[in-house]
């Protein structure tokens, strides 16, 4: 049987406060398999009450403000995402090789986006630590591993 090789990572985040620790662990694998790292956020879609105020300031435009919306969050987001890598690991850095962010559920764009680019192995944190809920997993965290068809490395956060 073939030796499984992480040549691709897929490092998820929510951009919160819990983010370094994981992407540490994201790097680490990298570092010891010669892997490259994808740098995935998702957005959460404009909600009932978002598309209600853009009805509300222009109900004909709704549809291109929207779209308009959602770009500037992706590009907003794509920078961030930038500097972070940046400031990790300094500006000359290889290891990640595109930085991306998308619009919908997260864990299920986190699952369909690894089976696009073909990756190896998820990295993501336990938890965002936001909710009330209970128990150690959050809930993206929890559904990733429920549907994922490939390995997830889960790394603790302090809630
Ligand atoms: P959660 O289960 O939502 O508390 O989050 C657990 C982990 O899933 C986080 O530490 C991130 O690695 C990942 N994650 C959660 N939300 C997002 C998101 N919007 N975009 C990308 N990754 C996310």
């Amino acid at each position: 049987m073939a030796i499984p090789r992480f040549k691709t990572i897929l490092y998820a985040t929510d951009l919160g406060k819990n983010m370094r620790p994981v992407f540490r662990h994201a790097v680490s694998v990298a570092e010891q398999y010669r892997a490259k790292i994808i740098m995935l956020h998702v957005a959460q879609p404009l909600g009932a009450t978002g598309k209600a105020a853009l009805e509300l300031y222009s109900p004909k435009k709704v549809k291109s403000l929207e779209h308009d919306a959602i770009k500037e969050i992706l590009d907003k987001m794509q920078k961030r995402l930038g500097k972070f890598q940046r400031d990790e690991l300094g500006k000359d850095s290889t290891l990640v090789a595109k930085v991306v962010a998308v619009v919908g559920d997260p864990a299920e764009k986190i699952w369909k986006f690894a089976a696009s680019e073909d990756v190896d192995l998820i990295v993501v944190g336990s938890h965002t630590g936001g909710g009330f809920g209970s128990g150690f997993l959050g809930s993206t965290a929890r559904k990733l591993i429920n549907i994922s068809d490939r390995p997830v490395l889960v790394v603790p956060v302090k809630k």
